[in-house]
């Protein structure tokens, strides 16, 4: 069985896309790695998507899925070990299986950036998290650090201050990419303590996080933590593509402006391609346009 459009990553930019295909009546299968909704359901509030006023991440994320369901997507949970075209078809493996189809569509998204220090990986889920709503509730009462200065080093911290009885914002910078309206916030909470212009050099703990060490003009400072979230920002899940598309230096796909790529009948949608704007509204849009631009190669074939 070929399907007409099968979609890798099943986030908003994924669903948006199934949602589309699905109407215009294209044989569609959908394929997510870990969870339908994808980065957005670690949001424990969204206020910008409109028509909903505020909302949890999780429930957007699964009205999407449901919607997409409905609609007959099929769906399965795997990841996309390789992708291949021959002539006019790609064959996409999961695990042992091969899945045939017309059009791809790629909408992995991005994963957490590591800080890549020591004792990273060992304290991973013992004290380290790059998901503040996922994980916030084991700090409760206990002192944290966040580091980053975005949008989600400020979201996070503002979350984590209202459980936990002290939040160290730790930025390497003087100034914040997150927006002011939301910095200023946070500066009016008084268990929030900002160490700026500094760099962490190791989080550190036997069996679970105990300290911080950071550099902060040329000089090391060790402060006493339970818990570190990370917050700086996201790399690309295009691993499997190197060879497959061209894509920027920092890892983006290249598309064009219907979101094609360079290979015929592939194309790229969401955080996962190279764009200035990442936001859930640009991923539900770029999700729509590959769609749409999809079924339209699908009808010239
Ligand atoms: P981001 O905007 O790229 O910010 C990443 C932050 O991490 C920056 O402050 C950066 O510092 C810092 N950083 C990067 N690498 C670092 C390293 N190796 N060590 C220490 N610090 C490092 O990422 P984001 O906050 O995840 O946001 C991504 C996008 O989602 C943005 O467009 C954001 O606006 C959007 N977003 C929106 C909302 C919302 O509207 N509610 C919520 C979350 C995210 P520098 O500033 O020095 O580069």
């Amino acid at each position: 069985m070929i399907y007409d459009i099968i979609i890798i990553g099943g986030g908003p930019a994924g669903l948006s896309a199934a949602i589309y295909a699905s109407r215009a009546l294209k044989k569609t299968l959908i394929i997510e790695k870990s969870v339908f909704g994808g980065q957005i359901t670690q949001a424990s509030k969204v206020e910008n998507y409109p028509g909903f006023e505020e909302v949890s991440g999780m429930d957007l994320g699964e009205k999407m899925a449901d919607q997409a369901k409905k609609l007959g997507v099929e769906n399965i949970y795997g990841e996309v070990t390789q992708i291949k075209k021959n002539e006019e078809t790609f064959t996409v493996t999961v695990g042992q299986k091969e899945y045939l189809s017309k059009v791809v569509i790629y909408a992995t998204g991005a994963s957490p950036r590591k800080l890549h220090v020591d004792n990273e990986t060992k304290l991973l889920g013992a004290g380290i998290s790059y998901c503040a709503t996922c994980d916030g509730a084991f700090f409760k009462e206990k002192t944290v650090c966040v580091i980053g200065g975005g949008n989600t080093a400020i979201d996070d911290a503002l979350y984590l201050a209202n459980l936990c009885k002290k939040v160290y914002v730790i930025h390497r910078r003087d100034s914040f990419r997150g927006e002011p309206v939301k910095v200023s916030l946070l500066k009016e909470k008084e268990n929030v303590e900002f160490i700026l212009n500094a760099t962490v050099k190791s989080v550190d703990g036997e069996n679970f996080v105990e300290s911080i060490t950071l550099l902060e003009n040329m000089q090391e400072r060790k402060i006493k933590v339970d818990g570190v979230f990370v917050a700086i920002g996201h790399v690309p899940n295009t691993q499997l593509l190197e060879d497959f598309v061209p894509l920027t230096p920092n890892g983006y796909i290249i598309t064009n402006y219907d979101l094609e790529t360079s290979v015929a009948g592939f194309y790229a949608a969401g955080d996962v391609r190279e764009k200035k704007v990442r936001q859930l509204t640009t991923a539900t849009n770029d999700g729509t346009i590959a769609a749409i631009m999809a079924c339209e190669y699908l009808n010239t074939l």
